[in-house]
C-alpha cells in the first residue's frame, strides 16, 4: 500500500507564491507568505509522500559530527552551524534519536 497522500499545488495571484497545501474538502488554503485566502488558485494536484523536502536523511557523517560535538560540549546551534540545512530544533531531535537508538542497543545485549 502507498504511503503517498494527495496535496495541492496552489498559486497565490497576490504575491507569485505558489505553496503546497492539504486543505479541508472544498476549503482554500491560506497563503502561508501573505495569510490572503481570495488570490488562492487551485493549479493541479499532486501524490506524494510529504510535503517538501524537509525531512532528508540523516547521513553517516551527520550523525559522527552531533555525537563528537556533544563530547565536545557544544550547543546545539554550534553544531547545527556546521551541518547544511539543519536546524537547531532538528539537531537537537537527531541527537535524543541517536541516544534512543543506543540506549535500545545496550539493553539487547
Ligand atoms: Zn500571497
Amino acid at each position: 500500500m502507498s504511503r503517498k497522500k494527495k496535496y495541492t499545488f496552489y498559486k497565490c495571484r497576490d504575491c507569485e507564491n505558489d505553496f503546497l497545501a492539504k486543505p479541508k474538502q472544498g476549503k482554500k488554503p491560506f497563503c502561508p507568505t501573505c495569510g490572503e485566502q481570495f488570490y488562492i488558485e487551485n493549479m493541479m494536484p499532486v501524490w506524494i509522500e510529504r510535503p517538501f523536502q524537509y525531512k532528508q536523511h540523516w547521513t553517516e557523517e551527520e550523525d559522527e559530527l552531533i555525537i563528537l560535538g556533544r563530547q565536545m560540549e557544544h550547543t546545539y546551534n554550534r553544531i547545527s552551524e556546521s551541518l547544511q540545512g539543519r536546524s537547531m530544533k532538528a539537531t537537537q531531535n537527531r541527537f535524543y534519536q541517536l541516544q534512543k537508538a543506543r540506549s535500545l542497543v545496550e539493553q539487547g545485549q
